[in-house]
C-alpha cells in the first residue's frame, strides 16, 4: 500500500512509474477522495477531479501492465436517490441521483464504466464492489469533512469531557443509514478477489440500517454521556435512505461479522487511544 504522500494517483506519470517498478499482480483500487455530506458540497470540484483521475490513472495502468485482477471501490451514493430500498445492483443509472454528492456518485459511476468497458474490450478480470458507509481505527474525525459515526463518536466524547449538557446532531435524525465495519470490508474485498469474476458491479453491506437518532443514541450508550441530543435541522438530511441489499454477496457466501455496536465500541477505543494525533489536541 503507498500512502498519497509517495504517490499520487491523480499523476498519471507517477502511476505508470510505480506499475513499471512494482509490477503489481493484484490490485484493490480503494484510494478515493471521499468525505461527509459537507465535504461534498463545499468541495465538489475535488470530489469530481481527483476521484476520476485516480480511477482512470490505476485502471489503465492495471491494463498496460497485465495486472491478473483488480478491484475497484465504489459506493452505494451511485444509486438514484429514490431507488427502492433496499438497493439492488439493478438499479444503477435507473434515475436522477442525490444532489449533495453528485459530483462524487458521477466519478464513481465513471469507475465502474471504466472496470466494465476494459473488460469488455481486453478481457481483463477487473471487477467492482460498491460498500456501503463504513467506519473504523483510522476513520477521519475532523468535524468539517468526517462521516456522521466519527463526527458523533467526536463530538459525544467531547461533550462528556466538558460537562456539555447537550450534543449538536446535525439534520433531522430521521435518515436511515447502514454502518459496515472496516475489517468487514477488507475480508469482504479479499473474498471478491478469490471467488468472484463477473460484470455486475457487488453491493457489500451489513444488512440493517438504523436512524441517525438511534445512531447518536447508540453512540452516546457507548461513550457513557447522558446529556441531550439537539437535532439541528439547519443542517442537510442527504438521501432519505442508504440500505443496500447484499443478497448477491449472500449468495457468493460471505456475510459480515462486527455488530454495530462492537464496531462502534472499537473505533471509540481507538479514537481515544489517538485523541492527540487525530483532534490535533495537545494532551
Ligand atoms: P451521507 O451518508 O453521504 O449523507 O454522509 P454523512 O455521513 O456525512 O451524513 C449522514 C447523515 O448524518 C446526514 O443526515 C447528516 O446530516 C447526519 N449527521 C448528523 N450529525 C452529523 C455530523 O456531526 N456530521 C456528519 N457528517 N453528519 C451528521
Amino acid at each position: 500500500m503507498e500512502r498519497s504522500s509517495s504517490l499520487d494517483l491523480r499523476c498519471q506519470q507517477d502511476v505508470e512509474k510505480f506499475f513499471s517498478d512494482r509490477k503489481p499482480e493484484y490490485v484493490f483500487l480503494s484510494a478515493a477522495r471521499v468525505g461527509g455530506i459537507l465535504a461534498n458540497e463545499r468541495y465538489p470540484a475535488e470530489f469530481i477531479y481527483d476521484n476520476l483521475m485516480i480511477e482512470a490513472n490505476v485502471v489503465h495502468s492495471s491494463f498496460r501492465h497485465g495486472v491478473k485482477k483488480l478491484l475497484f471501490l465504489g459506493s452505494t451514493c451511485i444509486y438514484p436517490k429514490f431507488a427502492p430500498q433496499p438497493l439492488k445492483e439493478e438499479s444503477l443509472l435507473s434515475g436522477p441521483l442525490e444532489p449533495t454528492n453528485e459530483p462524487y456518485a458521477v466519478a464513481k459511476i465513471a469507475g465502474i464504466k471504466l472496470v466494465q468497458a476494459y473488460r469488455k474490450q481486453y478481457g481483463c478480470r477487473f471487477i467492482s464492489a460498491m460498500p456501503t458507509n463504513l467506519y473504523g481505527p483510522g476513520d477521519n474525525f475532523d468535524l468539517e469533512k468526517a462521516h456522521v459515526l466519527p463526527a458523533l463518536i467526536r463530538k459525544v466524547h467531547e461533550a462528556r469531557e466538558s460537562g456539555a449538557g447537550a450534543v449538536n446532531v446535525w439534520g433531522s435524525g430521521r435518515p436511515r443509514r447502514e454502518f459496515l465495519y472496516v475489517d468487514d470490508l477488507a475480508e469482504a474485498c479479499v473474498f471478491l478477489m478469490r471467488n468472484y469474476d463477473g460484470d455486475d458491479v457487488v453491493n457489500v453491506g451489513f444488512g440493517e440500517d438504523v436512524t441517525i437518532r438511534e445512531l447518536a443514541e447508540m453512540v452516546a450508550a457507548v461513550v457513557g454521556y447522558d446529556g441531550a441530543l439537539e437535532f439541528d435541522v439547519s443542517k442537510p438530511d442527504g438521501t432519505p435512505r442508504k440500505l443496500v441489499d447484499c443478497s448477491r454477496m449472500t449468495a457468493l457466501g460471505w456475510v459480515p461479522g462486527v455488530s454495530l455496536v462492537d464496531g462502534i465500541e472499537k473505533t471509540y477505543n481507538w479514537f481515544i487511544e489517538h485523541y492527540s494525533v487525530v483532534t490535533g489536541a495537545e494532551v
